[in-house]
């Protein structure tokens, strides 16, 4: 609702409580209201729907080109320095970050968030103005929600970058096979436990022109790391850091073993 409505509204209502108005005139009224309240309920069925945190609020949503648009606004009173985390409550200037979250019901959805810079009014503190964080729901500088990062690692790991791809498509999530990839080897890698059977394959990713390597324990069928590159060198180094590695059994799993070893 635009500014000049909402100031018509407000006029309406107000003169409805301060003196008796025409019949008209407060049906007129009660419609604006009852609209009013539709709408704020909408917004907030929506924050349901898409689960969104607390401190955030619907206040727009829209459709453009099939992307369902969420517009939020950040509506926590104070925000926390990240450098001398004092409380701070004096804003600066807002700014809007645009965010892609996880899809609902198969349809691409963008959050516009506006959020807000604050004065830390800690007079020792380097940082005399900051951005207030959203973690854990969005981290600093990120793009993408954590939790459609998450979904997007998960299913890296589950498919491969080429059809966790197509499998995203068709969940509603737009990524690319180097994107998956990316998120896969951002996750910092578990202790490697006992591997009896170790498998080794490559990978491409800058559109085919470098190339790295995917380790497997080919008993749990689960991935145990991936190096940058596919050379016998950086795979030796590997091994020299993970001794839970068999090099017996390792033998006859990995051809390539006589390079490495
Ligand atoms: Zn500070």
């Amino acid at each position: 609702m635009s500014q000049k409505n909402e100031v018509l509204w407000f006029l309406h209502t107000l003169s409805d409580a301060c003196s008796p108005a025409p019949l008209a005139w407060r049906h007129r009224s009660t419609q604006r209201k009852d609209f009013l309240e539709k709408d704020d309920l909408k917004k907030m069925e929506t924050k349901l729907l898409l689960s969104l945190p607390e401190g955030l609020e619907v206040i727009g949503i829209n459709v453009i080109d099939g992307v369902l648009i969420i517009s939020a606004v950040s509506t926590h009173p104070s925000a926390c320095c990240p450098l001398c985390s004092s409380l701070a409550t004096r804003v600066h200037s807002h700014y809007t970050r645009k965010i892609a979250d996880l899809p609902c019901a198969g349809q691409q959805v963008r959050l516009l968030l506006q959020v807000r810079k604050f004065f830390c009014e800690v007079s020792t503190c380097v940082r005399k103005i900051f951005a207030e964080r959203l973690a854990p729901f969005v981290e600093p500088w990120a793009r993408v929600t954590t939790r459609l990062y998450q979904s997007v690692q998960t299913i890296g790991f589950a498919t491969g970058g080429m059809l966790g791809a197509r499998l995203a498509d068709r969940l509603g999530i737009q990524t690319c096979p180097i994107a998956i990839l990316r998120r896969m080897m951002a996750l910092p890698t578990e202790p490697v436990e006992q591997v009896i059977e170790l498998g080794i394959d490559d990978f491409a990713f800058r559109r085919g022109r470098k190339f790295g390597s995917i380790l497997v324990d080919m008993q749990s069928h689960k991935v145990i790391d991936l190096l940058p590159d596919r050379k016998a060198e950086t795979a030796k180094a590997w091994m020299k850091g993970h001794h839970s590695v068999n090099p017996f059994v390792r033998k006859k799993s990995w051809p390539l073993v006589g390079k490495v070893i």
